[in-house]
Parts: structure tokens; sequence; C-alpha cells
């Protein structure tokens, strides 16, 4: 996919190291069997080339007895592994945290807290709110935009029964979504909830979701129009092509996304939520080629996204089961 060279691009990026990221079960109980190998894992993430105090700049510094903090050998500062990631703050073992994440990365259905509290040994407080700061970490908006050739339409989500290519249907949510084709397949994509189909709406999606200059496909319908700064192509009905034919990456991946819906929500999504949830859908789909790259920015490992609260993503309202769950710390 070459997806790893576009995901750390930017003018002050430091590539991240890619330690080989383990594919099975077994691999990861030989990778991470110990506290002490999670630490070395997060300490090769953060610092691929040795430790440097944030502080001072300054390189080299001597472990704290328990080997999740370092002293800044030039000015004493004391830096923690776990700060200004996902896993600060946190009593539960780092090994619980990377299986958390290694479970969200690896396996399409969503992790339930009861059943991430099962396997590492927390309470169920304690698992839903790791699956909610791992999940914050997922709708983190992309920097990057999309490239190349992109396919743009839209989609209803929800209601009782979607039409094939209907425009305006009551009771269900419009989405707006830009696809990239690489090679004739779906490449990185990107979602959005719209609250109605016209120039204003389209055109912003377009212009915070897509490179100027790349070629963007579109059907004929006129709130397209006028899109300057790219190459638009329209598909109008009619005229010899088929847009379902012409978008045909833009339809693979929606109906990606409304397969995933409905298995992991069963269909039944609140408006409110959908976008946490493109977000996330979004975020695996674009990274389905690099796994550990996911790994890592879930965790907050990566060096390009800060690292986001819970509460600033979903501040639409508390989730349901999340009483007291400011009090608790993962
Ligand atoms: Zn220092």
């Amino acid at each position: 996919m070459g997806e790893a060279s576009r995901v750390v691009r930017g003018p002050a990026a430091t590539p991240m190291p890619h330690p080989p990221f383990p594919s099975t079960v077994l691999e990861f109980q030989e990778r991470f069997g110990t506290e002490q190998a999670a630490r070395k894992y997060l300490t090769l993430c953060r610092w691929p080339d040795g430790f440097q105090c944030p502080s001072c700049k300054a390189p080299g510094g001597y472990p704290r007895s328990d080997r999740l903090a370092t002293e800044c050998a030039a000015c004493s500062r004391i830096t923690s592994l776990t700060s200004g990631t996902v896993l600060a703050n946190s009593k539960t073992p780092l090994r619980g945290w990377l299986w958390a994440a290694w479970l969200m990365v690896t396996s399409k259905r969503g992790l339930s807290a009861s059943e991430l509290a099962r396997q590492i040994g927390v309470t169920v407080e304690t698992a839903f709110m790791m699956l909610h700061k791992l999940r914050a970490a997922m709708v983190a908006p992309d920097r990057q935009l999309l490239r190349g050739r992109v396919e743009v339409d839209e989609t209803y989500i929800g209601g009782p029964k979607a039409g094939p290519r209907g425009r305006g249907a009551a009771g269900k949510t419009l989405v707006v979504g830009a696809v990239e084709v690489r090679e004739h397949a779906p490449g990185r994509i990107r979602l959005r909830c719209i609250p109605r189909v016209d120039s204003l709406h389209l055109h912003k999606f377009v212009r915070e979701s897509v490179e100027e200059g790349a070629t963007v496909v579109t059907d004929g319908l006129p709130a397209y129009e006028g899109l300057y700064g790219y190459r638009h192509v329209r598909v109008i009905q009619g005229q010899g092509q088929d847009p379902d034919e012409v978008l045909a990456c833009f339809h693979l991946a929606i109906s990606n996304m409304k397969a995933w819906l409905k298995g992991t929500h069963h269909g039944r999504v609140e408006a409110r939520h959908l976008q946490a949830y493109l977000e996330e859908f979004s975020f695996r789909f674009n990274r389905r080629g690099n796994l550990g790259a996911a790994f890592q920015r879930l965790l907050g490992l990566s060096s390009q996204v800060g690292i986001v609260t819970y509460d600033a993503v979903y501040n639409a309202g508390r989730a349901p089961g999340a009483k007291g769950r400011r009090r608790s710390r993962g």
C-alpha cells in the first residue's frame, strides 16, 4: 500500500521506527511476555535514537528505580516513559494496555469492557476507561489529505431501508465520503456526517479531505460544480458512463463500512454517535495494511498526533454506562 511512507510524511516528522508487529497471539505473548519487554518496546517507540530530555533536549539520562521514568543527565528533570501517551497516569500494567490496543487493532468486531476486564484482570470500569481512551486516539483527526484520484459521493445510513442512490431519505443520516483510488482498489477513506447535500457542505468536505490539485471524481450533482483547485471529473448519468461504475471504489468502501456498522453495532446507530463510529471505521480501513502503525497510534506513541481526550471527541454527551468514569483511571 505504501501507507507507511505517507503516514509519517510531514516537515517536522521524525519517522517512527516500526519494530516488527506481532501478528499472532503467540507472537504477542512472546514479544510482550513481561513488563520489562513492554517497557523496552515503549522506550524504543518513544526514543528510537536513545533518550532525549524533552525539557533541555540533552541526550542521555539515568533510569529511575522503577524503570518507568528517566532522569536527565544534564538538568535532572524526570521524564515518565508514559507521559503524553494514552498510558499516562495509569496503574494498569503496561502489558494490559498493549494487549487492549492489540485486540482493538486486530479484531474487526468491537471489544467489550467486560471481556477486556476478564482477560487482563482489571475492573470493568477500568477496562471501560481504557477502551474509551484507545477509541479517542482512533478518532483523532487525520492530518494527511487524500491525494491522486479521489472518488466523492454521498450515502445514507440508518433508517429502515436504504435506496440504492436515493438522495433525501427521511430518518436517515447523510454521510459524504471521499475514497482514494489506488490501482483500481480503494486506498484511504474520509467520512463525514453532513446536514444536507449542498455546495457549502460538499465543497468544505472536499477541501478539508483532499489535497489541492488532486483529481476529484463525482456524479453529475450540480452542488459539486465549482470545485476550484482540483481536476474535477463529473460523470453524468445517461451520458455513456454509469456513475455507480465510475465510483466503484467509493461504493466498495461504503458497503464495507455499512457491513461493519451492521455487524458491530447491529445497524442501531444513534445519529449523534455516528461520526465517532465513522472515524473508527476509517481508522481501521486506512491502516489495514499497516497494523504496527495503527497499534502505535492507538497507544499515543505516534509522534504525529498528541494525546486526545475522550471528552474532547465525544462532547456530545456521556456514553451509556460511563457513570463515574471521570473518577476512575485506567
Ligand atoms: Zn534535561
